[in-house]
This record gives C-alpha cells, sequence and structure tokens, in this order.
C-alpha cells in the first residue's frame, strides 16, 4: 500500500500533457490556454459615454460656485448641434454654448470632455437647459482604462471560464489554443448490475456508477466515448478493456479489490498493462488501481459509488487536468469552521463527505463507502490524516467539488 501523496506524485508523473489544439471560442469552455494570450487592443478601444445624454465642455458649463445652493443656481443653456449614436463615429466637434446628443457607448465627440445624463437636462427643442454641475471625464469611459494593450488577458495553463471568453471576443479572437482533448472510456464491472430503466432481478442492483463517473469526467471536460457494463468473467472484461484502451484513459469500476470476482488486475496483466500503483492509504478507496496499457492510462476504481467517487477526485481528476494542460490541478479549497468533533482512528487519511454552507462544513450522511445518499447531499470533502481529530467549531480546509 503506498501512500496517498506518492500516488498521486506517480500518477502525474507519468501523464504528460497532450498536443494543443486551436479551437472556436463557441467551443473552449473549460478548456486550459496553451499559450499566454495579450490584448492586441486597449478596452475601452475609444473614449465612449457611459450614458445617454449631452456631450459638453465642463468648463463651459460648472460655475462652481460653492457659495450659490444648487437648487438656486441658474441652469446653463446649451444649443444642441448634432447627434452622435453608437456604432458610427460622425466626427462631430463641440465648441462653447453647444452640446451634442449622445448615447451609451457612442465615441465622445471632439471637444467634449464630459457627459451629462438625459436625466438632468431640460430639453426644449434644440436647446438644453443643464439643472447640474458638471466635471471634467463624468460619464466619460476613457480609452485603455479598463484593459490596456499588451496586458496579460489568460496565462498558459489557465482554465478558460465564461468571462474568459468574453475578454477573449472583446478582443476580436474568434479562436483561442487550447489543450489537448482527452478520451475517456468507461467500463462498470459487476455481476449484480443493471441499467437504469431495466427490470431487477433478485440480488441485483442498479448500476450508479457509469453516471456518476461520466458525469465527473464532462465536469472536467473529458470526452466520454464509451461507458459499458462488463459481468466479473475475464473473456468479457478482456474484450472490452481492449476496445476501451484506445482512449487516452480508461476508468474501471468495481473488480479491483480482492475477491475471487476482482479480474480487473489480472485481466489487464493478460493483456500486458503495467500495473504502476495497487492500493492506496485512503478512505474510502484503497484498492485503487493505476497502470497503462500501451497508450491508455487505466485507472481501477472500487466499486463502492463513494470509493469511486474520492478516488476519482483525488487521482482521475488532476490526471486529466494535468493531460489538458492545467497549471492547477487542485479541487478548490476553502477555510471553514467544522460543526461536530471528527476523529479518524484509521490507518489511512479519511475523506469526510459534507457540505459547505456559509463558512460553516457539517458532515452529512453516513461515513462509509457505500453510503450514496449522503454523498449525493454534499459539496466538500474533509481529509483528516490518520490518528488525527478535530473539534467543533475549529476552522478546517475543505475541498470544494460542487
Ligand atoms: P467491487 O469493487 O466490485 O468489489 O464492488 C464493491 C461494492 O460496490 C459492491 O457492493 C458492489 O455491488 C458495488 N458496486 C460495484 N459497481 C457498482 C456500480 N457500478 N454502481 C453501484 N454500485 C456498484
Ligand atoms: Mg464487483
Amino acid at each position: 500500500m503506498i501512500s496517498e501523496n506518492d500516488a498521486r506524485a506517480k500518477i502525474l508523473e507519468a501523464v504528460r500533457p497532450l498536443p494543443a489544439r486551436k479551437m472556436s471560442i463557441l467551443e473552449a469552455l473549460d478548456c486550459f490556454a496553451a499559450e499566454d494570450y495579450f490584448a492586441r487592443l486597449p478596452l475601452p478601444m475609444f473614449d465612449n459615454s457611459a450614458m445617454d445624454g449631452y456631450a459638453v465642455i465642463a468648463s463651459d458649463c460648472s460655475p462652481r460656485d460653492e457659495s450659490v445652493r444648487p437648487a438656486d443656481k441658474p441652469g446653463k443653456h446649451l444649443r444642441v448641434i448634432g447627434e452622435q449614436p453608437a456604432g458610427v463615429d460622425r466626427q462631430l466637434r463641440v465648441s462653447n454654448g453647444e452640446a451634442i446628443r449622445i448615447f451609451t457607448g457612442a465615441p465622445i465627440p471632439a471637444g467634449a470632455d464630459a457627459i451629462v445624463m438625459q436625466e438632468d437636462v431640460t430639453r426644449n427643442g434644440d436647446e438644453i437647459v443643464l439643472n447640474v454641475d458638471v466635471d471634467v471625464n463624468e460619464f466619460v469611459r476613457k480609452r485603455g482604462c479598463d484593459l490596456a494593450e499588451g496586458q496579460t488577458i489568460i496565462a498558459k495553463g489557465e482554465r478558460i471560464r465564461a468571462t474568459t471568453l468574453a475578454l477573449l471576443a472583446s478582443q476580436g479572437f474568434a479562436e483561442v489554443m487550447v489543450g489537448g482533448e482527452v478520451r475517456a472510456a468507461i467500463i462498470s464491472t459487476g455481476d449484480e448490475l443493471a441499467k437504469p430503466g431495466e427490470k431487477l432481478r433478485p440480488g441485483q442492483i442498479y448500476d450508479s456508477n457509469s453516471i456518476l463517473l461520466q458525469s465527473l469526467l464532462e465536469r472536467c471536460r473529458a470526452v466520454v466515448t464509451s461507458a459499458e457494463n462488463c459481468s466479473d468473467d475475464s473473456d468479457s472484461l478482456r474484450k472490452a478493456i481492449q476496445s476501451a484502451a484506445e482512449n487516452e484513459i480508461l476508468i474501471v469500476s468495481g473488480g479491483v479489490s480482492v475477491g475471487e470476482h476482482d479480474l480487473v488486475q489480472s485481466t489487464l496483466r493478460q493483456l500486458g498493462a503495467k500495473i504502476d500503483i495497487w492500493r492506496v492509504a485512503i478512505k474510502p478507496g484503497k484498492p485503487f488501481l493505476f497502470g497503462q496499457l500501451g497508450q491508455c492510462f487505466v485507472f481501477g476504481l472500487p466499486g463502492n459509488p463513494v470509493s469511486a467517487f474520492v478516488t476519482f477526485l483525488q487521482f482521475v481528476r488532476p490526471a486529466i487536468l494535468k493531460m489538458m494542460g492545467a497549471n492547477n490541478v487542485d479541487l478548490p479549497k476553502t477555510a471553514a469552521k467544522l460543526t461536530v468533533d471528527l476523529t479518524n482512528d484509521s490507518d489511512r487519511a479519511h475523506y469526510f463527505r459534507g457540505k459547505l454552507e456559509n463558512g460553516k462544513f457539517a458532515p452529512i450522511g453516513r461515513q462509509e463507502s457505500h453510503a450514496l445518499f449522503g454523498l449525493s447531499r454534499s459539496n466538500a470533502l474533509l481529509r483528516v490524516e490518520n490518528g488525527a481529530s478535530f473539534k467543533a467549531g475549529e476552522m478546517v480546509q475543505v475541498e470544494v467539488w460542487d
């Protein structure tokens, strides 16, 4: 049995980033940037109006006489000499005594240095009366104030989020170089498994790991090419593994423990696979297996749903993210106040499932490897080292998976 850290290090050493590819920004969500990107345009690209209103010369409108109450101040009269909408630059110029009707996003006309909101003027024909004082640069969005040309907009290895895509689009990038695609196959083993929707025979259970693993894979943006069930017999297993091994990764659920029906390891060996890891000091998930069959990385996850879940997050997810070119393969961590006392007197680090809410972490449901209900209500994991304990009220670091 090896330590969890060693197992993780071994896996991350074995897998390599896959070749980068060019992708439309329409499809790049949750991929990882394969190069640094820099702003090629400033944002905003030109001085423009933050309001619907009037472009004016501030010094021409604002007596700024502090001794006069604003309500008593006579409003400045200006002649409206033109209109500047968004989308075209009409190359207008404003002089003293004049204003230009303007709309949000429209370029600031030459000579103007402030915008007066339309709510702050009274309009009479082609004249306006200002009901407010005006400061220089008021409601003017200055060129480059948000983003300067040459500034980094996304660094290599960063995850591409909705907002990253928006920024790339604002720069005119229609495509982006992203890390490689990870294709994954799932084989769920077990004579007891029936598919949801089928009729159960006595002794059977529904296969819940396939959909769990498929969903987790898709969350990492791996492409699930197949998800098959396989009975506990070496011939079927061999055939299933052989055809699934064309993928970058294969996840086999169940059959990795020590029983007579646990045939995954022996079948992999018969096929010539190299087994790098079997059994890790982690709870749940001890029988976890990692190996390589040709170019395919094989992860054998224990069949108990929580074991499959925890080993996926701790070992499979980081490997996939590394292959996809991510620079951070860890789950996000956050500090939380523990709501109960917790002790781990097993010989392995224990991942408690719980709910993180309002800065508190509360373990939820039974903490055994088959207990799917509690897992289904949880959104975070707390790792407790073997022999360690925490008291209620203590601050702990939890890993947020949802
Ligand atoms: P195994 O790892 O094959 O020894 O299975 C351990 C436990 O997990 C047994 O109770 C299995 O019935 C259960 N199990 C195995 N595969 C699945 C699956 N795909 N969905 C739900 N439970 C499973
Ligand atoms: Mg089994």
